[in-house]
């Protein structure tokens, strides 16, 4: 996905010190591009798109950027003083997200050599600091990476927000249906959908459930048999209590359903969705001609998720847009991302927990071990029956929580540092889960979510730091919130006050 997508450099200078310092600027230019392309530290290419030298230039620029679908973002540098009126014109036209990396193509002064062309060509500590008082005059949002470009400490945060610009791309284009409404009287699930699509693009529609049926029902046996024998190759198939008959049947019915939603995906053009368990068609299962849902297509979810496909239960349409940008940002790390839900706390003495688990739906990417794919008893819902699903046990260590929330005036999201423990043996519970201490303390973590007005749901990731969803928010021009170690409660209230001013002044700004 990520070799879709471009992020274009542009180099700011200007001829005041004459064409033969602009071919060294665009000289060194093409050096720093393809270090940081060959450095392998950044997934998405970096373009050069040559020096920029006047206003007209710049604005240039940023309209052909506007217009390229595939450019995710945009690099700005200053190798000389490039004064930052020429940037005016092109700032105001820019629609991309912005990173401003003050960096400068020569490492260290030549002590004993330095003559004063040499200083005039090498002063990105002037003109970088030009460019960042324009920049923050006309209140433009943006990253500032600060170092040297061969480091790969600067190159990493160039990363975090190239895969961040690369969700904000994809979110553009994410169309989540929902199969059934959201759940009932459920306030965190609910919002508005038109300030969402407006500041986030994703694009979330209702889809009938009963055309969701007319999919399921023309689903083949062929084509049913040829999944379950994938399912066969790739996880460990443990029958239990429900008997073999009973196992097969149901394992075939959850096949049936992730075919049909893998369809209608497809043909509605979606890359995220939501179910709601009191929605599943709503036919007599009793009937003698009974073709839906046994249940919820838990074990689809699973699996579609671990695809990349937003998921979001009970009609979460936040949660699984927001699942599937973080999907998008988690792709090629390591340990990997799911949806996720406070279930149950655990007030040991010594650590206090909270476990992390959901009905059926949590993703596998986040396994410490093969898949188990399980069939039991599923008492919520319309339809209380045995149904698939896949069990295994987490990954443990650091991990970040996101969410976003819906405040009235505006969305917030929501970040929480967490430290994934082992569990202990859940004999009676066959569904995955995690087990975490949010961070400093469970005390001060959980209550600051609350304070925040977190949600029960959220978007989890081992590998995506607070640091992708901060330049993400940024992008989207949404409030952004973490909680970490340094977080205090006194400090976090104070925090949720100010921004309470912040927003409402900005709002009556625009
Ligand atoms: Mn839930």
């Amino acid at each position: 996905m990520f070799d879709n997508y471009e992020i274009w450099w542009v180099t700011g200078a200007q001829l005041l010190y004459g064409g033969d310092a602009v071919v060294q600027v665009d000289g060194h230019s093409k050096q720093m591009v393809a270090g940081l392309n060959e450095s392998g530290n950044i997934p998405v290419k970096i373009v050069y798109k040559g020096t920029a030298n006047s206003s007209k230039e710049v604005e240039e620029v940023m309209l052909a950027a506007n217009n390229d679908s595939k450019c995710i973002g945009i690099i700005t540098w200053m190798h000389t003083f490039s004064p930052a009126k020429m940037w005016i014109k092109g700032l105001q036209s820019l629609k991309k997200p912005l990173l401003h990396f003050h960096t400068q193509f020569n490492q260290e002064i030549p002590w004993s050599t330095m003559d004063m062309d040499f200083m005039n060509l090498n002063q990105s500590a002037h003109g970088d600091i030009e460019f960042g008082h324009i920049c923050t005059r006309m209140r433009i949002p943006r990253k500032v990476v600060v170092g040297y470009w061969k480091s790969a400490e600067a190159q990493k945060q160039i990363a975090v927000w190239a895969r961040a610009a690369a969700g904000r791309a994809d979110a553009h284009d994410v169309r989540c249906l929902m199969f059934g409404m959201n759940m009932n009287n459920v306030a965190v699930t609910d919002g508005d959908r038109v300030e969402f699509e407006q500041r986030l693009g994703y694009h979330v529609d209702y889809y009938p459930v009963s055309s969701l049926m007319d999919y399921f029902r023309k689903v083949t046996d062929a084509e049913t048999d040829a999944l379950v024998e994938e399912y066969k190759k790739l996880y460990t198939i443990k029958i239990d209590e429900s008997g073999e008959q009973v196992y097969w049947e149901k394992v075939r019915n959850s096949a049936k359903a992730e075919i049909a939603i893998r369809r209608v995906l497809k043909d509605e053009g979606a890359t995220a969705f939501t179910t709601n368990f009191d929605d599943l068609g709503g036919a007599d299962i009793d009937a003698p001609d009974f073709l839906g849902f046994d249940q919820i297509p838990g074990l689809a979810s699973q699996r579609l998720m671990q695809e990349g496909i937003g998921f979001g239960a009970e009609g979460d349409w936040k949660t699984a847009c927001l699942y599937r940008t973080l999907w998008v940002m988690n792709q090629g790390l390591a340990k990997g991302c799911s949806f996720l839900e406070d279930y149950t706390l655990n007030f040991d003495a010594k650590q206090t927990s909270s476990l992390q688990s959901h009905m059926l739906e949590i993703c596998p990417l986040i396994a410490s071990d093969k898949p188990k794919l399980e069939v039991h008893f599923l008492g919520i819902g319309i339809r209380k029956q045995q149904t698939a699903r896949l069990v295994f046990t987490s990954k443990t260590g650091f991990g970040i929580k996101a969410t976003i929330v819906d405040l009235g005036n505006r969305f917030r999201l929501i970040t929480s540092e967490v430290d994934c423990i082992e569990p202990k043996p859940m004999p009676k519970l066959p569904v995955a889960s995690a087990l975490w201490v949010p961070q400093p303390s469970f005390e001060i973590g959980a209550g600051a979510w609350i304070l925040a007005g977190g949600t029960h749901h959220s978007a989890f990731s081992y590998d995506i730091t607070a640091e992708y969803w901060e330049d993400f928010a940024e992008m989207a021009g949404i409030e952004c919130i973490s909680i970490d170690k340094n977080t205090t409660i006194s400090g976090f209230k104070q925090q949720l006050r100010n921004n309470e001013v912040y927003y409402m002044l900005n709002k009556a700004l625009m």
